[in-house]
């Protein structure tokens, strides 16, 4: 593909480009696709986050609420618990809640450590192995699909797009969740602030989402979004002086406060207002993630 547009920043030999083929930020040019397979089947949970699955467990209450919010959403469009394919399911918690509130799960998880895990120790049927045209050949159709954190990873979204639309039953909804990158923010800490663009991170990061580029990738590949909106704006913290980038302990403390603020609002039954407040931070362009649902819609 003749990929073309603005450089919006440089790192590790790789140009981040606005695209305007693509119609979404990416680096130019992709990594070799066999460095990915071996970064994401061999090293990723060992190596880029060695402490992912014992945070995972410690944090798992507030895990849950979020979880609980996207599983909240799918059951409230679908009109029932049905069948959920979780792609990129890592250690498999989000399938655990969904198996507790009654869905039939699967999950598709490349890296061996990460889907060992949700196998032998949360009894989750994930299969381990990259979701592509061939791997899914025979597992069937599904109510769900949910991934989050991967489309941010690979040279290919709209592939993935591509297959999930065809895993998906009629009228079945995707769940996607990105990092919101190059947010309000993020920009005036780079610009104002004199921060380096942190978020910029080829070869681990490919790709780079906003909410419209998000939205008109999930239209083009005939998906409606019907819900969209963020988690909380984590950055906050740097603005407010908290430099936590590459200081873990300090990253660890504004996690725990935002996981607080978060755990509060849930204990005093104030979940509605925590979503009124992030739907309203993603119609400014704010938040950490973007979280959108689209329904399939005839290609
Ligand atoms: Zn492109």
């Amino acid at each position: 593909m003749d990929c073309t547009g603005k450089i919006l920043g440089s790192k590790n030999g790789f140009d981040i480009l606005e695209c305007t083929v693509c119609g979404y930020a990416h680096s130019f040019p992709y990594p070799d696709p066999s460095l990915i397979e071996k970064v994401y089947s061999e090293e990723y949970y060992s190596d880029v986050k060695p402490d992912y699955i014992k945070r995972m467990e410690e944090d798992l209450d507030w895990w849950n609420i979020n979880y609980d919010q996207r599983y909240d959403i799918l059951e409230d469009n679908l009109g029932k618990r049905g069948s959920i394919l979780d792609v990129g399911s890592g250690t498999g918690y989000f399938l655990k809640r969904g198996v507790d509130r009654g869905w039939d799960c699967t999950g598709f998880e490349p890296s061996k450590d990460a889907s060992q895990y949700s196998i032998q120790t949360l009894g989750l049927n994930v299969i381990n192995d990259f979701f592509n045209e061939e791997s899914v050949r025979d597992i069937g159709l599904f109510d769900a699909i949910h991934m989050s954190q991967v489309l941010e990873h690979i040279p290919n979204p709209k592939e993935l797009l591509h297959n999930s639309w065809a895993k998906l039953k009629e009228n079945g909804i995707l769940c996607i969740s990105v990092p919101n990158d190059y947010n309000p923010f993020q920009l005036i800490l780079r610009d104002s602030m004199g921060y380096p663009a942190w978020w910029e991170s080829p070869p681990h990061h490919l790709n780079y989402f906003n909410m419209e580029s998000l939205k008109k990738m999930m239209i083009d590949c005939f998906f409606k979004p019907i819900k969209s909106t963020v988690t909380f704006p984590i950055d906050i913290f740097l603005m407010m002086g908290k430099n936590y980038i590459d200081d873990d302990d300090l990253g660890r403390q504004c996690h725990n406060m935002r996981m607080e603020f978060e755990k509060q609002l849930n204990k005093a039954g104030k979940n509605n207002l925590k979503n009124n407040l992030y739907d309203s931070f993603s119609e400014l362009g704010i938040g950490r993630e973007l979280i959108v649902f689209g329904r399939k819609i005839s290609a």
